[in-house]
């Protein structure tokens, strides 16, 4: 949501394509499926596996690289910063 507030108001979201460290959760899911933007490219979805059949569900593509430096980027912020990853991640 970030992400969407700095590119501004760009009218029609249909040519762009978003790029995400980790798998979106339903929050950041429902916005992309909103603002009508048809492709998500996705670091991983190992730490978290957010909402990607919900994206699929409504069109949008999602491809998931499954890189291990994007693991390996989540897995250190999240022992850096415990409390910004739980306050924003909520366990079903
Ligand atoms: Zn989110």
């Amino acid at each position: 949501m970030d992400c969407l507030n700095n590119a501004g108001r760009l009218g029609s979201y249909r040519n762009t394509v978003i790029y995400s460290t980790l798998m979106p959760c339903y929050m950041c899911a429902g916005t992309i499926v909103q603002f009508k933007i048809p492709k998500v490219i996705v670091g991983e979805s190992q730490t978290f596996p957010g909402a990607r059949e919900f994206m699929e569900s409504h069109g949008v593509e999602v491809i998931d690289l499954n890189l291990p430096e994007c693991v390996e980027m989540m897995q250190a912020f999240i022992r850096e910063k415990p409390e910004l990853w739980n306050e924003d991640i909520m366990e079903e």
